[in-house]
């Protein structure tokens, strides 16, 4: 009789859209709070051009914000729009009171500037956690918008590896959205953190050593099982559109499923892991965001 060794997959499927679901339904119910005392959250939405994948973004937004009872507001442009005229537009949305978050959907197109974009909106009417005022908050430990997909990414990693503390995480990508404010949280969360990014040597090895390996990159199903040490936690941020042979096309991550299953205590899928959460921490800091606004009206 022969016996064949077949290789099993022994990490658990981290289901992103099962934990954004109940995140959703808390946020909901603190939707209803602030209905109660006359506050109903709002979220304005702008987005400029006719990128295709920004227009499925910000239809999901959207839909997700009507489920948990948030007000939204969409401010379409073409992508012929001056840097003035959407500064203006942020001004208004600015100093409108019954505007809590405000979201402009990247990449703009070439003739704005994100960055002055990004600096123009409200510290506490930013929903994304981008401006450099909730930026620097994040990295002295101060109560201020995240950035939504590394907040994601922070919740996945509590629910399915409980205490961080102690544990060595490894973040591949250094990127100001994703990469730099996931190290931040994890900081904070008491792990020893190590970030990666091109330039790093012998980056597979150093991510070998890592009991949390988080994959920030945009480059499709990078980091295979030689990147990863037996009983990992891998959260994998990367959504990247690959072509089949046949011309379709699919989604991946930044992480090849398929391999790192073998060896991981757990891993996200893509599509189905970080981007429910991304979308859902959006929701919270919507809320956060009237919160916020609703203290510093009350001085
Ligand atoms: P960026 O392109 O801004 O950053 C990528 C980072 O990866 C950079 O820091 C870069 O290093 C690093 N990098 C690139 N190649 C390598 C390599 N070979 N080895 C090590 N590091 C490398 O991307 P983002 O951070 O914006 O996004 C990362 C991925 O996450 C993308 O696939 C994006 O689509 C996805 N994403 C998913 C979201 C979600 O909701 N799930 C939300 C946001 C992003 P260097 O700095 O040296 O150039």
């Amino acid at each position: 009789m022969t016996t064949t060794l077949t290789s099993q997959p022994i990490a658990i499927n981290i289901d992103g859209k099962k934990s954004a679901a109940k995140l959703l339904e808390n946020t909901a119910q603190e939707v209803c709070q602030l209905k109660q005392q006359g506050i109903t959250p709002c979220l304005a939405v702008v987005l400029v051009g006719d990128d295709a994948a920004s227009h499925v973004y910000v239809r999901n937004k959207l839909r997700t914000a009507e489920q948990v009872g948030i007000k939204s507001i969409e401010l379409r442009f073409d992508a012929q729009l001056t840097e003035a005229r959407l500064l203006a537009t942020i001004d208004e949305l600015n100093n409108d009171p019954a505007v809590h978050g405000i979201l402009v959907q990247l990449p703009l197109p070439q003739q704005i500037n994100e960055s002055a974009i990004v600096r123009a909106i409200s510290p506490v009417k930013d929903v994304d956690g981008f401006h450099p005022q909730n930026a620097g908050g994040l990295v002295q430990g101060q109560r201020v918008i995240t950035p939504c997909t590394p907040l994601g990414c922070l919740l996945l990693l509590q629910e399915y590896g409980g205490d961080l503390s102690g544990k060595h995480a490894v973040v591949i990508g250094r990127s100001n959205i994703v990469g730099k404010p996931m190290a931040s949280l994890l900081l904070h969360a008491h792990c020893s953190v190590t970030t990666l990014h091109s330039r790093s040597r012998d980056a597979a090895q150093l991510a070998r050593q890592a009991d949390i390996l988080i994959a920030a990159v945009g480059q499709p199903q990078m980091i295979d099982a030689s990147w990863v040490k037996p009983g990992a936690l891998v959260i994998d941020v990367g959504i990247n559109r690959v072509t089949r042979p046949d011309g379709s096309t699919r989604l991946v991550g930044d992480v090849d499923y398929d391999s790192v299953s073998l060896v991981a205590k757990a891993i996200t899928p893509v599509p189905g892991g970080v981007g429910p959460m991304t979308i859902a921490c959006l929701m919270q800091n919507t809320v956060l965001a009237a919160e916020l606004q609703l203290q510093q009206a009350a001085g």
